[in-house]
């Protein structure tokens, strides 16, 4: 068994009437890259939310590395090395591919407000050399608006990967991406986890994609934990099945 790093136990989070996630329980193994898949609507990114500390939750515990998070901040719970990206991609079209690293220098090294903190001289490298490992050197002096749409992904994960996160949630990573650019893609979050030995957490849409890149799989539905397990026992439970289809 591997260590745990990430323990969501009996979680629940409503908005108002809608109870967006039911008496969660999961455990994210340390240095695994570990999915969360379901329909539209059954929670997934609420439960990112609740884990980086972008809601309160109404009940349960996150722990982070064994360290209760559940009433922390964003900030706090990312200088732990704890980070999400989100569904919608958020860069800055008007700045080039290199500032857009610049302004995302690790927050746990921010001592004074990001305006005043000013590069360093490894930030740049370190910068150009995320940049190289996305495959993204050639395009970097590139306003970053004007990228493909998979490029635009590419330089989110560059981003993420700038503040040293231990820990990456990533809510959809391949989404509206062309099939032919996702392969690329997946190469980049495995090599990640491979090299920097970041643990990720991913959300996804896309079946084939999930399959191919996580150990464990987590399945919700109507915002309940519906199954657990590799993607094979995921792929031929028949709850997961009906999931999926039964409302079509
Ligand atoms: P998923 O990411 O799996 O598509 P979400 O977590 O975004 O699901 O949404 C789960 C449920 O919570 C949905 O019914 C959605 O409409 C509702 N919901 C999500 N965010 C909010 C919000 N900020 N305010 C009110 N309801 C929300
Ligand atoms: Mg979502």
């Amino acid at each position: 068994m591997s260590e745990i790093i990430l323990e969501i136990k009996n979680v629940s989070k409503s908005y108002g009437g809608v109870i967006a996630n039911q008496n969660i329980s999961i455990n994210v193994p340390k240095g695994k890259i570990t999915g969360l898949i379901g329909p539209n609507g059954s929670g997934k990114s609420t439960l990112f939310g609740s884990v980086v500390g972008n809601h309160p939750i109404n009940s349960g515990t996150i722990k982070y590395k064994g360290k209760e998070i559940s009433h922390m901040r964003v900030g706090e719970i990312a200088r732990l090395g704890l980070l999400r990206t989100f569904q919608q991609t958020r860069i800055y079209g008007e700045m080039d591919g290199v500032k857009n690293m610049l302004i995302s220098r690790p927050i746990r090294h921010h001592n004074l407000m990001p305006s005043f903190h000013r590069p360093h001289k490894d930030d740049y490298e370190k910068a150009n050399s995320l940049l190289d490992f996305v495959g993204l050197s050639s395009k970097k002096h590139l306003l970053a608006g004007s990228l493909s749409f998979g490029q635009q992904k590419l330089l989110e994960f560059a981003m993420a990967l700038m503040n040293e996160p231990e820990m990456l949630l990533l809510d959809e990573p391949t989404a509206g991406i062309n099939p032919t650019l996702i392969n690329g893609l997946i190469d980049r979050l495995k090599a990640a986890n491979e090299e920097f030995g970041v643990t990720l957490f991913v959300i996804e849409h896309n079946m084939r994609v999930i399959m191919n890149l996580a150990e464990e799989i987590h399945v919700l539905a109507n915002g309940k934990l519906l199954s657990s397990g590799s993607p094979e026992e995921i792929q031929n439970d028949p709850r997961v099945i009906e999931a999926y289809l039964g409302g079509h």
